[in-house]
């Protein structure tokens, strides 16, 4: 058998990095290397270098960003930028420097221009002003992409970049203010069927339309872009425009998707819209096509998605709560599903 290849997967515990985990598991001849935040800061440069010069890394994924929705943007735009510079400026430079085969930069429907021309194609980069309310983390990653294409074009690596929609699904944050919408909802809505609510309170009109990915079609995409020839991704990229966009096509209203995770839930009370929130970008819908021409494709619906994510949630939470109750902290849950 040959030299199994050694995959660094960076930020492996957070929600792509653990699709990512989940699916390179199934691959053969595949040795992931996973280091957690208190074993290797990837902020921290010597510690970054000193990983690489003894790890022997062949493949790289960078899914360690720090991420938020659209309050956590707004609250905390210092550390989106910084953070997310260090990790993929660190990363990137060691993975050239202690050269690896292959590296995978990830980013954001959020680097394209907030009116961009729908459905948003890759040259949309760069053409127009950006969201506010996500700018510094949105700079953060138009700068990974622009690290990427400048390595190789000034020392020949293979550094790809992929550019997801909305994504979701376990291992999300569902913290109620920090998260992004979907989960935010699923963590809304339950809280709401446990505490009896007769409303829940939706940011914004409700208006602005976003397409979402489950992470796991993600994961697949992500494999399925670093298993094909770099001369077949040169025929549809550009030196200057090498990024591609993932997205599952498949565009809500947000006022939608609200009735959607309340249909999830059993939810009959009244869903309220606050209007004094920012509604950010009024519509994003990636232009897909690139990566299906190289032949990958969703396969997860959104409603099947949600299904899931709300199980996945539910397991969690169920488990979290029973414990807690056990030990007397809380009252036993009563769920309606
Ligand atoms: P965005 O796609 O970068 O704008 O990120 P978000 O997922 O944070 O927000 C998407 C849309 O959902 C925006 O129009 C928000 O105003 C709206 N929204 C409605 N309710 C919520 C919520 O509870 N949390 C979040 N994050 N967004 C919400």
């Amino acid at each position: 058998m040959n030299k199994p290849e050694r995959v660094f997967v960076a930020g492996h515990r957070g929600m792509v990095g653990s699709a990512l985990v989940r699916a390179l598991r199934t691959q053969s001849n595949v040795e992931l290397v996973l280091r957690t935040r208190q074993q290797l800061d990837l902020c921290d440069n010597a510690q970054v270098e000193a990983f690489f010069a003894r790890s022997q890394i062949d493949t790289v994924f960078i899914a360690a960003a720090r991420v938020g929705g659209i309050y956590a943007n707004h609250h905390y735009p210092a550390e989106f930028i910084r953070q997310n510079l260090q990790i993929q400026t660190n990363v990137i430079h060691a993975a050239w420097k202690h050269p690896v085969s292959k590296l995978l930069f990830l980013g954001s429907s959020c680097i394209y221009p907030r009116l961009a021309p729908q459905p948003i194609s890759e040259a949309s980069l760069l053409t127009g002003p950006l969201e506010p309310t996500n700018e510094p983390y949105a700079v953060a990653k138009i700068a990974g992409i622009k690290l990427c294409e400048s390595y190789n074009r000034q020392y020949g690596t293979d550094f790809r970049c992929l550019m997801p929609t909305n994504l979701y699904g376990p291992g999300d944050n569902f913290h109620a203010e920090d998260s992004h919408v979907l989960p935010g909802l699923i963590r809304r809505f339950h809280d709401a069927v446990l505490q009896s609510q007769p409303r829940v309170v939706i940011w914004g009109s409700g208006d602005p339309l976003r397409e979402f990915l489950h992470v796991d079609d993600l994961a697949s995409a992500c494999l399925h872009l670093m298993a094909l020839p770099l001369e077949r991704i040169k025929q549809l990229t550009t030196p200057q425009c090498a990024h591609l966009n993932v997205g599952s096509g498949e565009e809500v209203r947000i006022g939608t998707l609200a009735t959607m995770i309340a249909e999830a839930f059993d939810y009959e009370g009244h869903i309220a819209f606050d209007t004094s929130q920012p509604d950010g970008t009024p519509r994003k819908l990636l232009d897909s096509s690139k990566m299906h021409s190289l032949g990958w494709r969703p396969t997860i619906t959104l409603q099947e998605g949600i299904a899931r994510t709300v199980q996945h949630y539910l397991a969690g939470h169920t488990t979290a709560a029973i414990e807690l109750a056990g030990r007397g902290f809380i009252e036993r849950p009563q769920l309606r599903l």
